[in-house]
């Protein structure tokens, strides 16, 4: 989604984004701010019938039905969709700040010069002497608001800085899976649909899908902890073999995705099967019998992307590629290739 609309109209949005805000039983935070401002934008059909409905059946958002609503609606967008929210809002108050500023200037030199008559002045006439001294004394309170407001806004100023970390913070938190802090399904299906538009023509866009082999077996042999150790591992291996070049993700329990851009067929199944061997290698020490474990095998299903399907059609595609895997005894990358899909 891109953001290119005028200052005014986004001031518009802003503030109609603050009133809403006023309204809710939630505290004025990044998260509300951009639920509130996206529904003042109108650009959301989904999420604006979503909070009327809400509003309609309780009257006001709080902090649950709001976190809900970013999580499912704004947390989606891309990250530079979300960091444009912030950045408009930190424009738009600086650019109040330095009006004022320069109006409080105004005021000075304005003081300063009655300041230069007020003298001449007195000598003249009592009552304009008297009006004189009225003058002066408002425009030193007008100047003392000018200051204070100033001194409001630098705070408002330091406070968006921190909203712009939260938010992004936020974002980042709605598409990572907290035990492995790799991306997790919603990140991914993100990045996987981003990637599928970007790439025209599409060329050698790859996808693998693994999943960790009999783990319920780990689990019950070795307990639950145990479990989430070997996923951790399988996790860092993702990391490790995507570097900068593919997107992994744990895409549910003790299954993994990896997106692979750019990458002809053999190169992802050379890739696929080095995520096997290292699974493979794994070894991790039991702490109840101190013993080494070391018998953690994965399954890979991958495939290329197909010009023109949906990136559902390319993930069944990839899944029943692993299914094979699975079928045909675990422990082994199976790929569904060009040559199958056209005899189909
Ligand atoms: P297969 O080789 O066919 O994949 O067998 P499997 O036992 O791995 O398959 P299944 O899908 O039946 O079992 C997956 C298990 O993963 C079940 C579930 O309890 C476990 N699991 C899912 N998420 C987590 C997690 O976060 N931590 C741990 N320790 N276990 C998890
Ligand atoms: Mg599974
Ligand atoms: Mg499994």
């Amino acid at each position: 989604m891109q953001y290119e609309i005028s200052k005014e109209k986004s001031a518009e949005y802003l503030r109609q984004a603050i009133q809403h805000m006023s309204m809710q039983d939630t505290a004025f935070h990044p998260v509300s701010y951009a639920v509130w401002y996206e529904y003042s934008s109108g650009e959301h059909a989904h999420l604006i019938d979503e909070v009327n409905t809400l509003i309609e059946k309780e009257k006001k958002l709080n902090e649950k039905s709001t976190a809900q609503l970013f999580n499912k609606h704004i947390a989606s967008l891309d990250a530079d969709s979300a960091q444009n929210i912030v950045d408009r809002f930190n424009n738009m108050v600086s650019d109040i700040s330095s009006t004022t500023e320069k109006a409080g200037q105004d005021t000075t030199q304005f003081r300063k010069t009655l300041d230069a008559w007020s003298g001449e002045l007195q000598q003249l006439d009592g009552e304009v002497s008297r009006h004189m001294g009225d003058l002066l004394s408002q425009t030193a309170n007008i100047q003392q608001s000018m200051h204070t407001l100033q001194q409001h806004l630098e705070t408002s100023l330091h406070e968006i800085a921190s909203l712009k970390n939260e938010i992004v913070k936020a974002r980042q938190e709605a598409i990572s899976d907290g035990l492995t802090g790799l991306m997790n399904r919603r990140g991914f299906d993100v990045a996987l649909k981003k990637t599928l538009e970007s790439t025209t023509p599409y060329v050698d866009t790859c996808l693998i899908i693994g999943d960790i082999d009999f783990f319920k077996r780990v689990n019950d042999s070795y307990g639950h902890l145990f479990g989430d150790k070997v996923i951790q591992a399988v996790a860092r291996i993702m990391k490790t073999v995507s570097g900068d070049l593919y997107t992994s993700a744990r895409y549910g329990g003790e299954e993994f995705v990896m997106l692979l851009p750019h990458t002809s067929l053999d190169t992802a199944r050379e890739v696929a099967e080095s995520i096997r061997q290292h699974v493979a290698n794994i070894s991790i020490k039991n702490n109840v019998t101190s013993k080494l474990i070391s018998n953690v095998t994965i399954s890979l299903g991958l495939t290329a992307y197909q010009p023109g399907e949906t990136a559902e059609s390319f993930l069944n595609r990839a899944d029943q590629a692993l299914y094979t895997a699975k079928a045909n005894g675990r422990n082994q990358v199976t790929l569904i290739a060009d040559e199958a899909l056209a005899a189909a």
